[in-house]
């Protein structure tokens, strides 16, 4: 059952006269909640690496004198500085999106680019474990939005595409246009998602397995952010998926139809 939460203030306001202000809270608590987990959890996932830094370095101190076992925990404290590094710009990232009215302006963003720049940085990731990444579909596609944004979206998919898929298998991402809307889907023969998790893998630090995704250096935040950067375009993201054959992530967004020679809006209400 939902609770609805009125917050009742009364004041004299005459002799013989009471106002009453009643106000519906019950929007403001839930995002309270949201705001007061989020904070929650950011502090248990920060204290995981700084606490592995900070044994780390004692342990280094002790090896002072067995420069084998020194590089070793140099090593990885490298490593583990890395994965702190990347939480905390995913989490300046999606606080970022969290603020209302963060895409105010939007310009027209070329699809070919935004898929040509994320292929190109997710390649080298791959190639380390023997994936190729193919790239295809509609060209010449656009839509408004955030250009950085739309690679950090896809640039999201594509990583976790490699990550949760074993060597030798192979990555496609597409474009195509289905009626108002543009669809780029990221396409892998990885391990699957059983269907009682495909939701909860938006939530923010969600991972189906701690430990793989740990080896792998994910935040646990990459999906959340790629929810929040669809939203933010007027759009989504869908899955499929079934275990042990692969998954398809698919981001939404509306088209932008520039007729040819006209010039570019640059701001747009959303
Ligand atoms: P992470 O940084 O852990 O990858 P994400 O928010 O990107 O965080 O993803 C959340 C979880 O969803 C992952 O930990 C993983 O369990 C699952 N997941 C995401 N993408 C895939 C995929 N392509 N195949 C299988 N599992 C996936």
């Amino acid at each position: 059952a939902a609770t609805i939460l009125i917050q009742v203030r009364i004041a004299h306001v005459g002799p013989h006269r009471l106002l009453v202000l009643a106000e519906d809270r019950t929007e403001a608590r839930r995002l309270e909640a949201i705001r007061r987990d989020f904070v929650v959890n950011v502090s248990h996932e920060l204290k995981t690496p700084v606490g592995a830094l900070s044994l780390l370095a004692e342990t280094v101190e002790a090896a002072a004198d067995d420069p084998e076992a020194v590089r070793r925990f140099a090593g990885r404290m490298q490593r583990e500085s890395a994965r702190l590094s990347a939480l905390v710009h995913e989490i300046i990232e999606l606080s970022r999106l969290q603020v209302a009215g963060a895409l105010s302006a939007l310009a027209p963003v070329d699809i070919d680019r935004v898929l040509a720049e994320s292929v190109d940085r997710a390649r080298t990731t791959a190639a380390a474990k023997q994936i190729t990444i193919d790239a295809g579909g509609e060209t010449g596609t656009t839509v408004y939005g955030d250009h950085a944004l739309l690679v950090t979206a896809v640039r999201n998919l594509l990583d976790n595409a490699v990550s949760y898929s074993g060597r030798g298998t192979h990555v496609g991402v597409g474009v195509r246009r289905r009626d108002d809307m543009v669809e780029i889907a990221v396409v892998d023969q990885g391990i699957g998602i059983a269907p009682d998790e495909q939701q909860r893998v938006f939530e923010r630090f969600y991972r189906v397995d701690p430990a793989r995704s740990r080896d792998t250096g994910g935040t646990g935040l990459g999906l959340s952010i790629v929810k929040h950067v669809a939203a933010d375009h007027g759009g989504d993201v869908v899955i499929w998926s079934q275990p042990g054959r692969g998954s398809t992530f698919t981001l939404r967004i509306p088209a932008a139809d520039l007729p040819p020679g006209s010039p570019a809006p640059t701001t747009q209400e959303v």
